[in-house]
């Protein structure tokens, strides 16, 4: 009266063998009492010899609490109760050829086992639960002999009716409660399921943003701010729009890293990028290009609209200050090299057009912003 539960290895195999059992004790000890009822009906009508019925009444009123024992002390107790309904089944067939083959409570007795082990182990316990019947009643045979009076009389059927009535009811409540079992299981691994699958979301997005990332500064890396550059350069093609770019280097940070260590340096590439990341515009963009150079995007943008932006960049550069290992307050410049796109030239054309600008403004004495624009086009 279970439903299919495959045994698991281990220490869950045992507490699920352990439950199964627990499970199963009380409808063997109710089937038993209801079930000796009927073959004790069809015995009676058969004349069954006296130590017959002490057997089957034995087998009745002991058997449940044996198997029970048997099961929760075996070392799988899954197999046990497997191994028991086995017994089920071998008397199972004893009381058929005790009672002649008497139609209803044979049948009434082989279906309910037949349903029992078909639900506790599919057809496989199905097929061993048919053997054991044969079994059980080729034995019963030898002893009994063979006869058939299949005519169930009147009071054979009254005491049947308490078992039919009862074995679907059972049944019913037992499926009944290992369904909410299962739905309350699913549901569980559903949301289990959901919340890994969002952890994984979370993870995926995390990587791929910390992939676009420079590891030190935070800033958007050289291969993301290479991207931005191709897409904007796509999209003002096509738009007319113009965008422009500053190529910003630090100024004589070789120095700063020769004269403080190279971890000062570190904190100032890193108050750099807090700083002027602070300083700007939500549509304009910053990245690391390498070393201490770093690229600013102006999207929709000439080169005369972005002065102020690197304006307010050099300002906030201006305020940074870093301390040095001996405790002194450092501060540092940047020089600029500003340009704007024209369409449709190339990014590298571009940077190179920026980087010239930004290598004047460092021949000029550095620490300043030189704007140079492509040659107009004849
Ligand atoms: P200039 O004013 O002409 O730009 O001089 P500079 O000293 O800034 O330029 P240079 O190209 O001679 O030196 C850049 C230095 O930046 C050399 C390199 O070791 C250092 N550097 C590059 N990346 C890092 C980094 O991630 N951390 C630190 N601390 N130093 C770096
Ligand atoms: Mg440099
Ligand atoms: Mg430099």
């Amino acid at each position: 009266m279970e439903a299919a539960d495959p045994a698991p290895p281990g220490a869950d195999s045992v507490r699920r063998g352990i439950r199964l059992a627990r499970r199963t004790y009380p409808p063997r000890i109710v089937g038993l009492a209801l079930g000796s009822l009927c073959a004790g009906a069809g015995m009676y009508q058969a004349d069954a010899p006296l130590w017959v019925w002490c057997l089957m009444l034995v087998y009745c009123a002991a058997w449940p609490h044996i198997a029970f024992q048997i099961s929760i002390n075996a070392s799988s107790p899954f197999e046990a109760e497997r191994r028991n309904v086995l017994v089920d089944s071998f008397a199972g067939g004893i009381w058929p050829v005790a009672m002649a083959f008497n139609l209803l409570p044979s049948v009434l007795l082989v279906a309910a086992l037949a349903m029992n082990n078909y639900s506790i182990g599919g057809a496989r316990l199905f097929l061993k639960g048919v053997v054991a019947h044969i079994a059980g009643a080729g034995l019963a045979i030898v002893f009994l002999g063979l006869e058939f009076q299949p005519e169930s009389n009147f009071l054979t059927v009254l005491l049947c009716v308490p078992f039919l009535l009862s074995y679907p009811l059972v049944m019913g409540l037992v499926m009944h409660r290992l369904s909410v079992q299962l739905s309350q299981r699913t549901g569980e691994l559903l949301l289990e399921k959901r919340r890994a699958d969002e952890a994984n979301l979370a993870n995926t997005r995390a990587l791929s943003e910390a992939a676009l990332r420079d590891d030190l500064t935070g800033l958007f890396n050289r291969r993301h701010m290479q991207e931005l550059l191709t897409q904007q350069r796509l999209a003002c093609q096509r738009s007319g729009d113009r965008f422009a770019l500053a190529l910003i280097d630090l100024d004589h940070f070789k120095h700063i890293n020769d004269t403080h260590g190279h971890a000062t340096g570190d904190n100032v590439l890193r108050a750099f990028a807090e700083h002027v990341g602070a300083a700007m515009r939500g549509t304009d963009t910053l990245g690391r290009w390498g070393g201490e150079e770093f690229l600013v995007l102006f999207a929709s943008s000439t080169a005369n609209e972005a002065t102020q932006g690197v304006e307010r960049l050099r300002h906030a550069v201006a305020a940074a200050v870093v301390a040095t290992p001996s405790g002194q307050a450092l501060t540092f410049t940047v020089s600029v090299g500003l340009t704007e796109h024209v369409s449709p030239e190339s990014v590298d054309a571009l940077v190179e057009r920026a980087d010239r600008a930004m290598y004047q403004a460092k021949s000029l004495g550095r620490n300043r912003v030189v704007t140079l624009l492509a040659a107009p086009q004849v």
